[in-house]
């Protein structure tokens, strides 16, 4: 058994297809012809500007326009004239091969953007080497595999997929894929789920380890791959598989369809994001909305702060793609274990209990003031809700709300449209809060609960700690009064509250909120499908009920326990 990342859900059984590329290594060769160079190298980028072409236009009948949009990043690079001029300037100067000057200019580039201390530029290391191979390739006549002529059911095994590898996958013929490399954010997983494909990563030597023809089980969610098993096992995992794929669609079902309780009670099953690529995940798995856009991820991708602009064109596509459905946007929340380049942050003993989240946008007011401009210029693409992350005290919202009504008023001035329907709330997941949520409630128009850190907070129990995670206990009845005060405070002021921490999507939290009265439910969008079918078989009435009589265990165990007995969970 091989094991790795399980990078996309699913079970694949199908002989192996090994991807493995051509021998491109080159010598260094003086020449004296340096015409003749410079006029191969045309040629091979006229010839490598039409593949890339040809599969963009593959590309696009298999996946997304954001997805097929890789490709206009390849093109970009092949024509930026600094590869172009660079590779020239070699031949020229040194007086050497084209393959030769292109393979080094290309090495230098990679080099470059790999070691840049950012997760933007490294993943453009990707693209450039993407390109500059299939440069090569064309340079010395040699063919890159093509997945695209792929005629049997086959597991592909790699190095590692390059997006114009994956793109060019016959969905209906790569049952899986299984790759050397990568992880569970590389390029290969990312395109693998949108396509849903099951895929294990970072499998360290799979393609040594396999020969072509292979048989082949791969289990995306466990992050395993059998190698040739017998009879019985590929059975059992046939079996699995069926399962999973009637589960699946079964769930597909319901993309359309309201969650609402038997008694006819209806929550907003919504979605987590990080970043506008998340989006195409939330409609097909039918969220209703997106309940915690985690903004600092922007602020991540480059070694720059995002200017207003940037953010503003960000926001709006968000709402945009949305369609009117609610999109709350949460404000900056950079510290904790969340670093980011672009702002100098102090050293502080306890970084979780320090200067995070709204405390550093009030110490960076500039910062703050430049995402609340962004924020408030979108506003009239759709139904925006601004959200103040780590508020303890209510002078601290107090006081986020009047630097957003500063900007409002003065981007009005400048002539700015802004909506006068978006909302403002405020995560509830520092304790003090949540036991002062009546006094908020008069103030904000919703609360969103972070069980992530009011666990964390609540417990005194750093969520990074390993050795300590046995008090990471959502279910224990401490939180649950306190995720109990927080509705009942929204509810009594008419606002509504929501949870956007890992408990929402939580199968066996689905019972309990729903008794206790959550309106809105933000998770991951591949548990949306799964929470709905869910609590569209259980009745509010008796989850009240439930919930009622978990608020009287003294242990998590003992809920734990309670919600097992009286729910079936699949
Ligand atoms: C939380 O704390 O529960 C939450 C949703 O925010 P984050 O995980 O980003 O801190
Ligand atoms: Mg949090």
């Amino acid at each position: 058994m091989i094991k790795g990342i399980g990078a996309s859900n699913g079970i694949a059984i199908a002989k192996a297809y090994k991807l493995v590329m051509p021998d491109l290594s080159v010598e260094k060769t003086g020449i004296a012809d340096v015409a003749g160079e410079l006029a191969k190298l045309q040629e091979a980028m006229e010839v490598t500007a039409t593949q890339l072409a040809a599969i963009k236009e593959a590309a696009s009948k298999n996946l997304s326009a954001e997805e097929a949009a890789v490709f206009d990043a390849h093109a970009l690079v092949l024509a930026d004239p600094e590869l172009k001029s660079q590779i020239e300037d070699k031949i020229k100067n040194e007086k050497v091969n084209v393959g030769y000057a292109t393979d080094e200019v290309a090495k230098m580039f990679v080099m470059m953007f790999e070691s840049m201390d950012d997760a933007y530029f490294k993943e453009r290391a990707a693209d450039i080497k993407d390109v500059s191979r299939r440069l090569l390739a064309n340079i010395l006549g040699k063919s890159l595999p093509n997945p695209a002529l792929i005629s049997e059911e086959v597991v592909v095994i790699a190095d590692d997929l390059t997006p114009s590898d994956t793109a060019q996958l016959n969905k209906n013929l790569v049952r899986g894929f299984a790759t050397n490399i990568g992880g569970r954010t590389s390029h290969s997983a990312i395109m693998a789920r949108s396509l849903e494909i099951p895929a294990v990563v970072a499998c360290k030597t799979i393609t040594e380890d396999v020969n072509d023809g292979d048989m082949i089980v791969l289990d995306g969610k466990e992050g395993i791959v059998l190698v040739n098993p017998n009879e019985v096992i590929i059975d059992e995992y046939a079996a699995k598989r069926d399962a999973y794929i009637t589960q699946r669609n079964e769930l597909k079902k319901l993309v359309n369809e309201k969650t609402e309780s038997t008694d006819g009670h209806h929550v907003e099953l919504v979605a987590n994001i990080g970043s506008i690529s998340d989006l195409e995940a939330v409609k097909a798995n039918g969220g209703e909305g997106v309940g915690l856009f985690r903004t600092e991820f922007l602020y991540m991708e480059s070694a720059s702060l995002p200017t207003e602009d940037q953010q503003f064109e960000v926001y709006k596509e968000v709402l945009e793609t949305m369609e009117g459905k609610p999109v709350v946007v949460r404000t900056l929340d950079i510290g904790g274990d969340k670093e980011i380049a672009a702002i100098d942050m102090p050293h502080e003993m306890n970084p979780f209990l320090g200067v995070r989240a709204i405390r550093l946008c009030f110490e960076k007011p500039e910062i703050f003031r430049t995402q609340l401009r962004a924020l408030l210029r979108a506003s009239t693409y759709g139904d925006l809700r601004i959200m103040f992350p780590m508020i303890a005290t209510l002078e601290e919202f107090r006081k986020a709300k009047a630097m957003l009504k500063e900007e409002e008023a003065s981007l009005k001035a400048a002539g700015f449209e802004i909506s006068d329907s978006y909302q403002v709330g405020i995560m509830i997941e520092i304790p003090a809060a949540a036991v002062n949520a009546d006094q908020f409630a008069k103030e904000v128009d919703f609360f969103s609960v972070g069980t992530n850190d009011l666990v964390q907070y609540t417990f005194a129990a750093d969520r990074m700690s390993n050795s300590i995670n046995y008090l990471y206990q959502p279910f224990n009845p401490a939180i649950l009064k306190l995720v109990k005060g927080v509705i009942e405070a929204a509810h009594a002021n008419g606002k509504w509250a929501g949870m956007c921490g890992e408990m929402a999507g939580e199968p066996l939290a689905a019972p309990l909120l729903l008794g206790l009265g959550l309106d809105e439910f933000s998770m991951s969008a591949t548990s949306i499908l799964s929470q709905r079918k869910l609590i569209r078989s259980l009745s509010k009435a008796e989850m009240e009920l439930l919930a009622a009589e978990a608020l009287t265990k003294g242990t998590m165990e003992e809920v734990v326990a309670l919600v097992e007995e009286k729910v079936a969970i699949q």
